[in-house]
């Protein structure tokens, strides 16, 4: 049996680098920073880490990690509810919803897991999910997992949710979802709307802010703060592993009592391990550190404003973006390929998407900007760029 599937394999594999779509890993072989190293041995800027306030290298974090690891030990080998809830997973749940201005908050080994186990346990076929259709891949999973109706809606399109919301009102409960900063574009939902439509139609909204927390908003709270929503959103979901520290781990937060039926139903939740305390109580301290000081969200700032007004006064075809993502676009999926390697020859360090990240012929790289980024860092991306792209 395995040598026909093998060759099955084999023919795909050879049929996706044909397409230029082959993804290959480079390897890192220092810590997660603005500036790494490769095991080639060449040093880079990184412009391609979800690590937007600088923090995955943080020494703070790395001593809080430390610390938990002697006084909590280093896993819990258990899920939440038998025996894999420490004093410090209650904390951090606390702080997370002190964050968020929320009611309650469960943790999980990964956003993929919150978006993976939310609605299920919530929503019935009674009920309608109504989703934009630049959701991230996990929700679009979580989606498939529960039996409610299913409409979709254009990317951040008002009058098409509209259309669907009429649609939706055949259903008990209706549940609108978007991402709060959509990764591949950068653009953020336009959440005053999703909320004004949500009241006229008698909806509620869920928001997962993995590219937004600790970005976009003044204070980095994400979109809830930039849309003046904050404890008005039923259900946020978000990451660790991106700005808050890059290490591992997701959450919802929201309304009590979805949190409590969450405990009780979402299955990720209660199949699966822990986090381990280093990352609970690492995470503790970064809520801490970046709820008494605004340094690290007012320099992403300044560093994205800068960034992106060079590239386009160079002339760039940057898609429309209001976070810490650039999307510069090739169309091609060869062609982003090719430039990202010239790009790293130059020592700037970016990935090229394609399909099936992207829709098809939408190729592009995908530049992701810092507060651990200096301004000379950024110059040099934009001066190889330039030379790259021959402007
Ligand atoms: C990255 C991301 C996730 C997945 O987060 P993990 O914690 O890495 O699983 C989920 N949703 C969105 C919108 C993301 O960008």
């Amino acid at each position: 049996m395995y040598n026909d599937f093998q060759k099955h394999l084999t023919d795909e594999l050879t049929a996706i680098k044909e397409a230029g779509l082959y993804k290959e890993e480079r390897i890192i072989v220092t810590p997660q920073s603005s500036g790494i190293k490769l095991n080639t041995g060449k040093d880079v800027v990184n412009f391609c880490a979800n690590n937007y306030l600088g923090l995955a290298d943080n020494p703070e974090l790395i001593e809080a990690a430390k610390a938990a690891m002697a006084t909590h030990g280093y896993g819990m080998s258990s899920v939440r509810f038998i025996c894999g809830t420490q004093d410090l997973h209650k904390q951090l749940e606390k702080a997370i919803a002190d964050y968020f201005g929320t009611e309650d908050t469960i943790l999980y080994a990964a956003c993929f897991d919150a978006n993976g186990g939310v609605f299920e346990p919530l929503l019935t076929e009674q009920d309608a999910i109504i989703s934009d259709t630049l959701n991230h891949a996990s929700i679009i999973d979580g989606v498939r997992l529960c039996k409610a109706q299913r409409y979709r809606y254009a990317n951040a399109d008002m009058e098409d949710l509209e259309e669907q919301l009429k649609k939706a009102q055949a259903q008990r409960f209706r549940l609108i979802v978007t991402d709060g900063v959509f990764s591949m574009d950068g653009n953020v939902a336009p959440m005053d709307k999703i909320y004004e439509l949500a009241q006229k139609y008698n909806a509620m909204v869920m928001v997962d802010e993995s590219h937004s927390a600790g970005v976009v908003g003044k204070t980095g709270r994400g979109v809830t703060e930039q849309y003046d929503l904050r404890g008005k959103i039923e259900i946020i979901t978000g990451t660790l592993g991106k700005a808050f520290g890059g290490a591992v781990g997701g959450f919802t937060t929201g309304k009590k009592e979805i949190i409590a039926m969450l405990r009780q139903r979402s299955r990720p939740y209660l199949f699966s391990n822990s986090i381990p305390p280093m990352i609970a109580a690492a995470a503790i301290r970064m809520f801490k550190m970046i709820t008494e000081s605004n340094e690290l969200q007012d320099r992403l700032h300044a560093n994205t404003e800068y960034f992106v007004g060079q590239m386009k006064a160079a002339g760039f075809d940057i898609k429309p973006t209001q976070s810490a993502i650039c999307a510069v676009m090739l169309y091609d999926a060869k062609l982003a390929q090719e430039v990202a390697a010239k790009l790293l020859d130059e020592g700037i360090y970016v990935t090229g998407f394609s399909y099936p990240v992207v829709p098809q012929g939408q190729a592009r790289i995908r530049v992701q900007v810092s507060a651990a980024h200096t301004r000379e860092q950024l110059d040099l991306c934009v001066a190889a760029f330039k030379k790259v792209l021959g402007k």
